[in-house]
């Protein structure tokens, strides 16, 4: 069974979308590449699943980037997606401040929501769709008291599109999982689709109140797959799956992308991180080491 997968869907004759993600291998992967404490695990968990249904809805060929930025212990969340499917995310974070946070709140032990520990920042993506191709980018505050309302006002100010998002999180162990679902009001084209529905807002409180009744142990059941879920909730809202795409954990990191990074530092700064003859640089990413001789990366 595929358990990391996104499925995108319709409801009562298109007039609204939704999309339902599941990441089980994809974050245990994401996740054992680093060795995280419980809080920034679960900010990456709840980034991923967000990153994965925003670039689901859109439609694009190339990386889809989620990045949040903000003052307080987390100071970086990212997840990238490929419209191939390669999921990969991270985080920068300061363990003191982290402490610090925690016994001024006396919550140790208890996870509290993403913004919460980024502070005052903001929510960016970018879809990068290669050379000669505008960077499309939204951008939003970080205002909410959890990631799911960071993300709506994205949708209520820069796009205007009415949408219902939940997030999950499960910890089994030491293996995390991610999930969430979202539904929105489809884009009207001269409002011709609300016209022809007798009462578009009774039908979209209905599938809201429907979708809050998914339950976290249903989403999380693997033994269940996803559209028999999107069946359970909406059967009376004529449901129709659209697609299905799955998801794995990949990074896109290499040798030679290292080495125009690492080219473009001045001669001295390279020269400073000369260790035993070798530079080295670690993916933030996957974890992967590479290392080079200082002739590999300045040239003259
Ligand atoms: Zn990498």
């Amino acid at each position: 069974m595929m358990n990391d997968q996104c499925v995108s869907f319709n409801l009562d004759n298109n007039i609204f979308r939704g999309r339902i993600v599941r990441l089980d291998h994809v974050m245990n992967e994401i996740l054992t590449h680093h060795k995280y404490p419980d809080n920034v695990a679960a900010a990456v968990a709840e980034t991923s699943a967000l990153g994965v249904l925003l670039a689901d809805l859109m439609k694009f060929n190339g990386i889809f980037t989620l990045q949040m930025q903000g003052d307080g212990p987390i100071s970086v969340l990212v997840a990238d997606v490929t419209s191939e499917g390669k999921v990969r995310a991270c985080a920068k974070f300061d363990e003191e401040k982290m402490h610090a946070a925690q016994v001024l709140r006396k919550t140790e032990g208890e996870l509290e929501s993403t913004p919460h520990w980024l502070g005052h920042g903001s929510l960016v993506f970018t879809i990068d769709q290669g050379k000669n191709t505008d960077l499309y980018q939204g951008i939003v505050d970080l205002q909410g008291k959890n990631l799911e309302e960071c993300a709506l006002r994205y949708f209520k100010y820069s796009e205007q599109i009415d949408t219902h998002l939940h997030l999950y999180l499960q910890k089994d162990g030491d293996v995390w999982k991610s999930a969430g679902i979202l539904i929105q009001k489809m884009p009207t084209k001269g409002g011709l689709e609300h016209e022809i529905t007798e009462n578009p807002e009774e039908l979209w409180n209905e599938n809201k109140i429907l979708m809050d009744s998914l339950q976290k142990s249903e989403i999380f059941n693997t033994a269940l797959p996803l559209e028999d879920i999107l069946f359970r909730l909406f059967h009376e809202h004529q449901v129709r799956i659209v697609k299905h795409t799955d998801y794995h954990f990949g990074c896109r990191c290499s040798r030679e992308k290292l080495i125009n990074t690492l080219s473009a530092m001045g001669e001295k700064d390279i020269d400073d991180m000369i260790e035993n003859g070798k530079i080295t640089a670690t993916c933030q990413f996957c974890g992967q080491v590479y290392a080079f001789d200082k002739s590999e990366l300045v040239k003259h």
